[in-house]
């Protein structure tokens, strides 16, 4: 999600200075360089088809000059190095040596989003050798993720060696989870040999929202408990105690959960003999089937994408109309479960692309959630909670309430923090 910009795009006299945020994927990178105290961009885009000839960066130079260009050299090196072009381009660099030209703004640092921090990692961290290394010997837990979060890492140490860097794990936010919450009940040396545990993610996205619905709602996040569900292509739900994740959808993938775009969520273990046997399938078919043909997409075999599969029901579709139940039954179904955790529930939060703007989902998972105190305020949900500082329910003991997310803004605010006490201890 992006925010908002301030007044001027290019004004950015924000006194912190700016942080570059990066996504290194392994196909592509998204970025953005913004103002960690007011969340005002300069720049953002992404960059595809990273390490083949073919790469295509393109990026938006704020408020609205949007530019795309090739680049001779596919590298993670390459595209870095052109974002931070681009940055000087505006005027906004900073000289070689990292230090601050009178009148231009300050990079602070870099901020990566890092998918995997296994159990060694339950905060953001200042990148050194030791933070790579272990990065890297979480890359089992990722394979496809955490080598290519490491490659930008790289990659800004290369083009920009003095520069502050800081890991910020989609994980980190769970490990206050019990262990209750976070064991599976199979045998001992799964969990002692292998990790094989739950360890959730969009902690990055929930932090920031419960942040804000606790600012929205007028009172400290360390008295609240609260239910958020983080609904984009990937969905979770979480439990979030006083301010500390206690439990979550999400497990030692991505994959456990809720039905999403095209992920399965939860299924049936048994379906893996099952299919191995009556369909001959291999591991690789299997998981390749539950990653990217299930969810919405396998059930309505209209899209993956929430907006087609809704208008496709309204048009009378049924198997889009099933998919839609199907996702809210189980969505509901969770957010109840996920109480038992907090033994009192103060307000639910939805975020995420579907959270922010699905009126139907959040109106048809309201109206089966009635014995938990939650009763929708239809005009206010019919505007995503836009006037009403984000609630969409009306006055009871449970309040409802949309949160837009911006993870960007959380890797940058906690880049600025930690560049400035790593600056202090140096
Ligand atoms: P990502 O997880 O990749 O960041 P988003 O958070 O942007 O994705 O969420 C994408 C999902 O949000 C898609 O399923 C999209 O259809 C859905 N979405 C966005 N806008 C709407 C809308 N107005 N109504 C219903 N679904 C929406």
């Amino acid at each position: 999600m992006v925010m908002t910009m301030g007044q001027s795009g290019h004004s950015s006299g924000d006194p912190g200075g700016l942080v570059l945020v990066l996504n290194s994927g392994s196909s592509s990178v998204k970025f953005a360089v913004l103002a960690p105290a007011s969340g005002e961009r300069v720049l953002a885009g992404i960059a595809e088809k990273v390490t083949t000839p073919e790469v295509e960066l393109r990026i938006r130079r704020y408020p609205d000059n949007v530019i795309t260009e090739q680049l001779p050299d596919g590298s993670y090196q390459a595209v870095i190095s052109r974002i931070l072009g681009h940055l000087a381009d505006a005027g906004l660099g900073t000289a070689a040596d990292g230090a601050s030209a009178p009148g231009r703004v300050h990079l602070v640092g870099a901020g990566h989003r890092v998918v995997h921090g296994g159990e060694r990692f339950t905060a953001s961290v200042l990148v050194d050798d030791e933070v790579i290394a272990a990065i890297r010997s979480s890359s089992h837990l990722a394979p496809l993720h955490n080598p290519a979060n490491l490659a930008g890492i790289e990659a800004v140490r290369a083009v920009r060696p003095g520069l502050a860097q800081v890991a910020v794990f989609d994980t980190a936010f769970h490990q206050t989870m019990p262990p209750a919450a976070f064991r599976y009940a199979v045998p001992e040396p799964w969990y002692t040999q292998y990790g094989v545990r739950r360890y959730g993610f969009h902690g990055t996205s929930y932090r920031f929202v419960t942040e804000r619905a606790a600012a929205l709602l007028g009172r400290p996040l360390t008295e609240l408990r609260l239910v958020a569900a983080h609904l984009g292509n990937g969905c979770s739900v979480a439990a979030v105690r006083d301010g500390a994740s206690a439990d979550t959808t999400m497990g030692l993938t991505p994959l456990e959960g809720l039905v999403m775009g095209t992920r399965s969520g939860d299924v049936d273990p048994g379906i893996f003999g099952y299919l191995a046997e009556r369909a001959r399938l291999t591991i690789d078919e299997l998981n390749d089937a539950l990653y990217t043909a299930s969810g919405l997409q396998g059930l309505s075999g209209v899209s993956n994408d929430m907006r087609t599969v809704e208008g496709a029901a309204a048009e009378g579709n049924e198997r889009a109309r099933l998919a839609l139940e199907v996702f809210v039954h189980r969505l509901a179904k969770a957010i109840a479960g996920m109480v038992v955790g907090l033994e009192r529930l103060d307000a639910l939060v939805f975020t995420g692309g579907i959270g922010e703007n699905s009126a139907l989902i959040r109106s048809q998972v309201l109206a089966r959630l009635g014995f938990l105190g939650l009763i929708e305020d239809a005009e206010a949900n019919a505007r995503n909670g836009r006037d009403t500082q984000g609630r969409i329910s009306l006055a009871g003991p449970v309040v409802a309430m949309v949160v837009p997310t911006d993870e960007e803004l959380m890797i940058a605010r906690d880049t600025a923090r930690l560049a400035a006490a790593g600056a202090h201890r140096a």
